[in-house]
C-alpha cells in the first residue's frame, strides 16, 4: 500500500494489542510502535537513577528535561533508546509494569511522548498500540480499534507470557486491575474508547482472528 496509513489499537494490559499490532504491521508492511514501551522506559529510567515517580519531585522533572529518547527499528521492530542507551530488555520487569502506569500519569511526560508518537506518525505509516491513540495521538486517523477481554482471560494470556518468572495467575490478574484502576481514572488522557473506534472483545477470539477482522477494515477504509 502506498498511501499514508495510521492505525490506532487501544485496549488495557492482556487484551492482545501488541500481538495483534505486530502481526498487523507485518501484513501491511509499515511500521509498528508500542507506545507502553516509551512509559515503560521513562519508568525504567528513574528506577534505575534512584528518583521518585512524582511531578512535585524536581529530580524527576529534571530528568525528564534532560533525557533524549529516540525510537530505532532494528528488524522492524522498535527499540527505546534512552540517552543514548537501548533500554527495551529491562521493560518487561514487574517494578517496570506497575510504575510505567505512575509515570502515565504526570502530564508533562504525557506531552513529550505524544510529540514523539505523532513525529513518527507523520513521516511514516505506522500501527499503534496503546491507550489514547484514537483519542489523543491520532485524532485523525480513520482506523481506530478498541480491544476489550474478560478479566481472567486477559490475566491467563500474560500469565502463559510471564510464567516462567515464577509469577502466579492471582498475582497477575491483581497487577491487571491495578494497572487498569490507574489508567482509567487518570486526569490525563485516561483509558477510554474513542466515539469513532471499534470494539473488538478478543476473549473468544484466537489474534489471528482479530488481525484478519482489522485488516478487512483497513483495507476498506483505504479504498
Ligand atoms: O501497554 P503497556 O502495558 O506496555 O503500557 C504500560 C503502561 O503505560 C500502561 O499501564 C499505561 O499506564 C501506560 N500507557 C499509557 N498510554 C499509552 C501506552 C501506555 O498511558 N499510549
Amino acid at each position: 500500500m502506498n498511501e499514508h496509513i495510521t492505525i490506532a489499537i487501544d485496549g488495557p494490559a492482556g487484551c492482545g494489542k501488541s500481538t495483534v499490532a505486530k502481526e498487523l504491521s507485518k501484513r501491511l508492511n509499515i511500521i509498528y510502535l508500542d507506545t507502553g514501551a516509551m512509559y515503560r522506559a521513562v519508568a525504567y529510567w528513574a528506577i534505575k537513577s534512584n528518583i521518585d515517580i512524582n511531578e512535585n519531585n524536581p529530580d524527576f522533572m529534571n530528568m525528564l528535561k534532560s533525557m533524549s529518547m529516540e525510537i530505532k527499528y532494528v528488524d522492524k521492530f522498535p527499540n527505546v533508546i534512552v540517552n543514548g542507551e537501548n533500554v527495551s530488555s529491562y521493560l518487561r520487569e514487574k517494578e517496570v509494569s506497575m510504575k510505567s502506569s505512575i509515570v502515565a500519569k504526570i502530564p508533562a511526560v504525557r506531552k513529550r511522548m505524544v510529540e514523539l508518537q505523532q513525529e513518527l506518525a507523520r513521516f511514516n505509516s505506522v500501527v499503534m498500540d496503546g491507550r489514547d491513540i484514537g483519542t489523543k495521538v491520532l485524532p485523525a486517523s480513520k482506523n481506530k480499534f478498541f480491544l476489550t477481554a474478560s478479566i481472567e482471560e486477559r490475566a491467563k494470556r500474560r500469565y502463559l507470557q510471564e510464567k516462567e518468572t515464577g509469577i502466579s495467575i492471582e498475582e497477575i490478574k491483581r497487577d491487571i486491575m491495578l494497572r487498569d484502576e490507574n489508567d482509567k481514572t487518570r486526569a490525563a488522557s485516561p483509558l477510554v474508547k474513542a466515539d469513532d473506534a471499534i470494539e473488538i472483545d478478543t476473549s473468544d477470539l484466537t489474534a489471528l482472528q482479530v488481525v484478519d477482522m482489522i485488516f478487512k477494515r483497513v483495507k476498506s477504509n483505504v479504498l
